[in-house]
């Protein structure tokens, strides 16, 4: 899809303009359905802006398409056993919430903690040196592999911005890191305390020492979980959809990926 039309009035969508084998066509239909993810998305409506829409389709009321973008904050933790092996084919099998809503002494959510895909030494090769003392063989055999989740907060200025018709612009600054940084340090102190003889390493590319462990965080062009640009609600003034995830400026238009969001939980 590369741009709505509208009615005169502004009220209906008419036409949805598509490239169909290098071709331009329009489609018609009673009910138009945008599902392009959340970038995508509110990038066609702020693209289809009209002299109805100045702002971009379905931004009049609240002037939201676009913001509050959220992607959460993410990382991953490998350990290392070096008591046994771990010869798991589908690690992915294990979530730990224990967490989700902070911990004693903390009253904010931390986010969950889940078992992700298993490293392969096809993934450590060139990286030796980070693992040093343990080999890259070590690593791949006896790894268990760790993904954390945390929420990032909605914040007008995380936002989708377009230029023209090709360009899209997204703004992002992390908000919500403490919780984040909070989870890792205290699920690498777990797996310390319960004798699994965890050794923290890098995985890919992207690894912070701290506090005598590496962490892996997740960077601004992993945008896999984009939620939030076209927020839900009641009110029009503070909300793009309504809670059918039908635009409160047009009639038959629905937003039904995760642009509807207005928080990103963290499962
Ligand atoms: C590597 C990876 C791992 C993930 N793992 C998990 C997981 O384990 N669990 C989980 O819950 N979630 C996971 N997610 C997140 C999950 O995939 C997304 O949250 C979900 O797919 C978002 O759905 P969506 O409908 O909003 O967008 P999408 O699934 O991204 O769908 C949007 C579609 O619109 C198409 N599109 C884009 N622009 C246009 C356009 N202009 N015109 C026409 N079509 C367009 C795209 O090609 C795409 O097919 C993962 C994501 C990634 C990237």
């Amino acid at each position: 899809m590369l741009r709505l039309h509208t009615s005169a009035s502004g009220r209906e969508i008419t036409g949805v303009v598509a490239e169909v084998k290098g071709e331009q066509t329009v489609f018609t239909g009673d009910a138009v359905v945008v599902s392009c993810g959340a970038v995508n998305s509110s990038a066609l409506l702020l693209r289809s802006a009209n002299d109805k829409h100045p702002r971009g389709l379905a931004n009049n009321s609240s002037g939201l398409v676009g913001r509050n973008l959220m992607k959460h904050v993410l990382g991953s933790l490998v350990g290392v056993s070096t008591l046994k092996a771990n010869p798991s084919k589908f690690q992915k099998t294990m979530a730990i919430n224990d967490f989700y809503w902070g911990e004693p002494g903390y009253e904010f959510p931390m986010g969950s903690i889940q078992l992700m895909g298993k490293t392969v030494i096809e993934g450590l090769r060139g990286y030796e040196d980070k693992y040093a003392p343990l080999t890259i063989e070590e690593v791949a055999k006896n790894s268990i592999d760790w993904w954390l989740t945390t929420e990032d907060l909605p914040e007008a200025k995380n936002q989708v911005r377009v230029e023209g018709d090709q360009r899209i612009i997204v703004d992002y600054t992390e908000n919500n890191s403490e919780p984040f940084d909070r989870l890792t340090e205290r699920w690498n102190g777990i797996l310390k305390e319960i004798g699994c003889g965890c050794h923290i390493v890098p995985q890919m590319n992207y690894f912070t020492p701290k506090s005598g462990y590496f962490q892996t965080k997740m960077p601004m062009h992993s945008l896999g979980h984009q939620v939030g640009t076209c927020k839900f609600g009641e009110d029009p003034a503070t909300s793009v959809l309504d809670l059918n995830c039908r635009a409160h400026d047009l009639d038959n238009l629905y937003v039904v990926d995760g642009s509807f969001f207005s928080f990103p939980a963290a499962q």
